[in-house]
């Protein structure tokens, strides 16, 4: 089942402790889309400037990425500029050039209006809210957003998440979400904007699932939360986009399976980790351009040994 994607793409200049890089390929939607292609056929809305090649355009179709809802634009594409110091736990924002995006208009090609998964990926909740009202027949919804789009444009993000199936955010943004500190009190509170689910990727920890009542159709209920691990790695050169590979792995398992249960959505959670875990071990895409499903099966299964409990 083909998922549509619309958030940046985007060039990013990244500075950690490990080098640094000059606008190299970035942006929420091309994180996601390499990593869900790996599971099922990706569909691209975003925009970009005269910027972007052809080269950059091939990073994305030589995964099977369907780049024809990609608008070129006259100007610069969206540039992000992050840095990350010590355990590298946190990016700083040293630049956010919306660039093209801000006069973006998004335009659903005819050929993308039969996509059942729809993934609001990190973008102005302004564009989130027009794709998503153009796309009234999809069978999900999941999305994410940022610090940046909570504090500046709260009203515009409380209509995208009154809408959701699946908010996917990490946990400093569902405390800032809440304002409350505690995180099952905040997750309780964000699940009453709107959400059915709610997962909270704690970055080099794992992630967290909390459920309502209305997270499965067909009657289900579950009371208690769901973690899953992270894998602990010697080391990590860049963690830009490690959360958008994470719902990338997420999503595209989920897409791909014929129905959501409890124990498909576990097991999505299991795959967003191991894409995660590959998208920070290089810099920008370079990890997921190159991964094999071998090795992401081998990791999967690493994954389940590392957390799992026998005989007590
Ligand atoms: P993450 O997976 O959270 O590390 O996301 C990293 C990606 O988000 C980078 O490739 C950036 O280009 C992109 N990004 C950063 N800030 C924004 C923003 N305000 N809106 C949309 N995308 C952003």
């Amino acid at each position: 089942m083909s998922i549509l994607v619309v958030g940046s793409v985007a060039f990013d200049s990244i500075e950690t402790p490990h080098g640094a890089v000059d606008h190299c390929l970035g942006g929420a939607a091309t994180h996601f889309s390499l990593a869900a292609s790996y599971f099922t056929p990706v569909r691209v809305i975003a925009v970009v400037g005269e910027d972007f090649t052809a080269q950059h355009e091939a990073v994305l179709t030589k995964r099977g990425v369907d780049t024809q809802g990609i608008e070129r634009a006259k100007g610069l594409s969206f540039h992000w500029t992050g840095s990350y110091e010590g355990n590298m736990d946190e990016a700083k924002t040293l630049g956010t050039d919306l660039n093209v995006f801000q006069t973006f208009e998004p335009k659903i090609p005819d050929a993308y209006a039969d996509s059942k998964f729809l993934f609001l990926a990190n973008i102005d909740p302004a564009l989130q809210a027009r794709v998503r009202s153009q796309m009234p027949q999809v069978r999900m919804v999941c999305g994410d957003t940022m610090n940046y789009w909570i504090a500046d444009h709260s009203e515009n993000l409380a209509k995208v998440l009154r809408d959701l199936d699946v908010l996917l955010i990490n946990d400093g943004e569902v405390r800032m979400l809440a304002d409350e500190r505690n995180l099952v009190l905040a997750a309780e509170k964000v699940l009453s904007m709107g959400p059915k689910t709610l997962v909270v990727k704690h970055g080099e920890y794992g992630a967290t699932a909390f459920f309502s009542d209305r997270s499965f159709g067909n009657g289900t209920k579950i009371s208690r939360p769901f973690r899953a691990p992270a894998l602990p790695l010697a080391e990590v050169v860049d963690p830009t986009g490690a959360g958008d590979s994470f719902a990338g792995g997420f999503y595209g398992y989920l897409a791909s399976q014929p129905e959501l249960t409890p124990a498909v959505f576990r097991t999505a959670m299991f795959y967003g980790g191991v894409m995660g875990s590959f998208a920070v071990e290089r810099f920008g895409t370079e990890r997921l351009q190159s991964v094999t499903r071998e090795e992401i099966e081998e990791r999967f299964n690493l994954f389940k040994e590392i957390s799992h409990l026998e005989g007590a």
